[in-house]
């Protein structure tokens, strides 16, 4: 670990409470539900929304009204990174802050990802994409309502679809349940990979809920360095078949 590492680990508050565990398999085997997260029957906007590249998606998401939700908004929050990442990490929906500027993650939650991100070398601006169960805040940053999320989830399949990421790191409960069809907790999920669309996805707690729970830190570093190993595992295997 270099010497900047240790610092900003320190920093989050990771320093001393951390310890590397043993490394759980990159376990394969699905529960049914999340294995069953392939979409039924597509309907039209689906299927269109499933055609579309990054510029026309990026429109219709900005013009989007399909919920209640674009009566509220300031801005759409699209998403943010480097649009061919290896990482692609999702959140649950845009705060107070990332309604006002249109990016995600870039309030005291956001901060803290970035810190974390940086940590395991990773950032926005070089090798990861970041983006959100929904594209618009929910009002007073109330939970995502069952139809809100049915609405947008074309959005970020669609996403998900171009980013083509080699691993999903999805963060909170309602980012799990989007992607994985499951109502297991965070603590249940954590530490094994799921697939979404045939995308490896490992799930981690939402910063958020870190700061509010600042002890839970330390499993989300853990959290990270399974998904590091994971990305490793992954790499590995693609360069033996190749
Ligand atoms: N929380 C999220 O889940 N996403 C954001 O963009 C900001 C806060």
């Amino acid at each position: 670990m270099t010497a900047r590492r240790t610092r900003i680990i320190e920093e989050i508050g990771l320093g001393p409470r951390w310890r590397l565990r043993a490394r759980a398999s990159a376990a394969r085997a699905l529960p049914q539900a999340a294995a069953g997260a392939a979409p039924l029957a597509l309907d039209d906007r689906e299927a269109r929304i499933a055609r579309l590249d990054w510029a026309a998606l990026r429109a219709q998401v900005a013009r989007c009204d399909a919920c209640p939700l674009s009566r509220t908004r300031t801005n759409t929050v699209f998403g943010v990174g480097d649009e061919q990442a290896e990482w692609m990490l999702v959140g649950e929906a845009p705060g107070a802050e990332e309604d006002a500027r249109g990016e995600p993650f870039v309030g005291q939650a956001g901060r803290l990802l970035d810190q974390m991100l940086a940590a395991i070398g990773l950032s926005r601006e070089a090798n990861v994409y970041i983006a959100n169960v929904l594209k618009c805040r929910p009002p007073g940053n109330r939970n995502p309502e069952p139809l809100e999320v049915a609405r947008c989830a074309p959005y970020l399949a669609r996403q998900i679809a171009l980013v083509r990421p080699r691993l999903i790191l999805a963060l909170g409960r309602f980012a799990a349940q989007a992607l994985l069809a499951t109502d297991a907790s965070i603590a249940s999920l954590r530490g094994r990979v799921f697939e979404y669309q045939g995308v490896p996805v490992v799930v981690s707690y939402h910063p958020a809920y870190l700061l509010r729970n600042l002890p839970d830190k330390a499993k989300a570093w853990e959290d990270l360095c399974f998904a590091r190993a994971t990305m490793r595992d992954l790499k590995a295997r693609d360069s033996a078949q190749s």
